[in-house]
């Protein structure tokens, strides 16, 4: 018996816990020339969330190192419990392997500061009977949230290659070897700092493929310790805008042929590697754990959005909390993307159309950002639900008609340069917690990205970057468009996620 399970939520195929590398969906590795399904494998827990600070009783309640206070909604744990592990023994592995990432980074992962800011609420004009929460993630290992995706997904590996040998899981930590199968990440920049410190922390080979573009002194630090780094170039851009954004990210198709040639996939993109998802899940725990009873009053979370695994997480963590009766309602989920790319913007503006082909015929709004509001209000009405879930199920059988590579000539530029994207890689889920919330995309631009930064750090949060205020440069930017203070009823938390460091 297992208490979790690995399902696809493009064809709905299990993957056996017992399977090695549960990785990517099994049926991504026939090849279909027509198989346009988004292939995405989700874990699932059998149990329903419970959160430690509910319980002052339970032994986790003062637990700081997330992985351990909720080891049990990691899928590595249930797969190392069916295999006889008992629950000491996996806590074990997740203390040591985090002081080993401590004794490289200066830090172990800790429970992330969440604190109200009465002056960015009172700054942004926010309802007075509001409180703006602000989940600040650059003291993180490694400076950003990024490494709470790979801590996970390096547990997940460590397990799987224990079930493979038959070894126990002290046995392969200590091995500190990769059998011929190097880790792979390809990153702008934070995925491959928090990449290399965790490869290094464990003793094995990384491979990354990051832009020319890459801050020099992460190619530094990445080269200290020790990954095998590969700058990959955009090529020039070609005549026809089509086919040139049709290549996607240089560095991402580099990743996908060292990921065919054997390297491990130690990424933040879900297609890619499913398991990267459930670490940050964590993030949201915390937030709801710390915020008590009152987690109920939050309605609006505003989440930046590159590649699109961050806010995947948030929505199938806040899903958990609703499923397992800790909110009453899904908080309204904001996906916030820079004018310079925005690829789930485009995929939003798509699904509408799909949607709207299957309601009453009336009269609707037309498909703009600046109507994206009044659409979210309509599409959360009961009567709607059908219409949306169909949309979804067929978007998720026909990614490319959703989702493909922003066209880019030369490399993009903005303030928050970690979510430039080509491509939104979990835009299904993204979509899914948006129409499901009453959510939606915010553009911001790079004069909204700069204000919110100035603002963050004069509130506080000195380390913060530009990328990792760009949630609150969303919140700002719908304070400063219209009415959406009338879109926060009287008692509604807001939340943002600061989600990296200035270097
Ligand atoms: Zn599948």
């Amino acid at each position: 018996m297992i208490g979790a399970s690995l399902i696809c939520a493009g064809c709905g195929a299990l993957h056996p816990w017992q399977a090695a590398e549960p990785w990517r969906c099994p049926r991504v590795r026939v090849s279909h020339d027509h198989d346009d399904t988004d292939h995405l494998l989700q874990r699932r827990i059998d149990t329903p969330l419970a959160l430690p600070g509910d319980s002052h009783a339970a032994s986790d309640a003062d637990e700081p190192l997330p992985f351990v206070r909720f080891r049990q909604r990691l899928f590595a744990y249930h797969r190392a419990r069916a295999m006889g592990v008992d629950d000491a023994d996996f806590i074990a592995l997740v203390r040591t392997l985090d002081a080993q990432v401590a004794a490289i980074a200066g830090t172990g992962f800790r429970s992330t500061p969440l604190r109200a800011s009465p002056s960015l609420a009172k700054q942004l004009g926010l309802p007075s009977g509001s409180t703006l929460w602000c989940k600040d993630e650059s003291e993180n290992v490694s400076g950003s949230h990024k490494g709470r995706h790979l801590f996970g997904l390096l547990l997940e590996i460590l397990v799987d290659e224990a079930l493979a040998s038959g070894q126990t899981l002290s046995a392969v930590l200590a091995e500190r070897a990769d059998r011929g199968r190097p880790l792979a990440i390809a990153s702008c920049g934070n995925a491959a700092r928090a990449a290399a410190v965790l490869a290094r922390a464990c003793g094995r080979r990384l491979l990354v493929f990051i832009p020319p573009t890459a801050e020099a002194s992460t190619q530094a630090h990445l080269r200290a310790l020790g990954a095998d780094v590969t700058i990959c170039t955009r090529a020039a851009p070609h005549r026809d805008p089509a086919r040139h954004s049709a290549a996607g990210d240089p560095t991402y198709r580099a990743f996908q042929a060292a990921v065919a040639a054997g390297a491990l996939p130690f990424c933040c993109q879900g297609p890619e590697n499913g398991l990267t998802i459930q670490g940050a899940h964590t993030i949201v725990y915390e937030l709801l754990d710390a915020l008590g009873p009152r987690r109920q009053r939050l309605r609006h979370l505003f989440v930046q959005v590159g590649g699109g695994a961050l806010l995947s997480a948030v929505v199938a963590a806040l899903a958990e909390a609703v499923q397992s009766g800790l909110l009453s309602t899904l908080p309204r989920v904001y996906a916030v993307q820079t004018s310079a790319v925005a690829p789930l913007v485009r995929a939003y503006q798509r699904i509408l159309a799909e949607i709207s082909k299957a309601l009453p015929a009336t009269e609707y709004p037309a498909i703009a950002p600046s109507l994206f509001p009044r659409w979210a209000e309509i599409l959360t009405q009961p009567a709607q639900q059908s219409a949306v879930r169909q949309a979804l199920h067929f978007a998720r059988q026909h990614r490319h008609a959703f989702m493909w590579p922003w066209t880019m000539v030369g490399e993009p530029h903005s303030l928050a340069r970690g979510i430039l994207d080509d491509e939104t890689y979990d835009w299904a889920c993204a979509l899914q917690g948006m129409l499901s919330s009453g959510g939606y995309p915010v553009l911001a631009s790079e004069a909204a990205l700069a204000q919110a930064h100035t603002a963050a750090k004069q509130a506080g949060f000195l380390r913060v970057c530009a990328t990792g205020s760009a949630g609150l440069a969303g919140l700002l930017t719908r304070m400063q468009e219209d009415a959406f203070s009338s879109e926060i009823s009287d008692g509604e938390d807001v939340a943002v996620l600061l989600t990296g460091a200035e270097r």
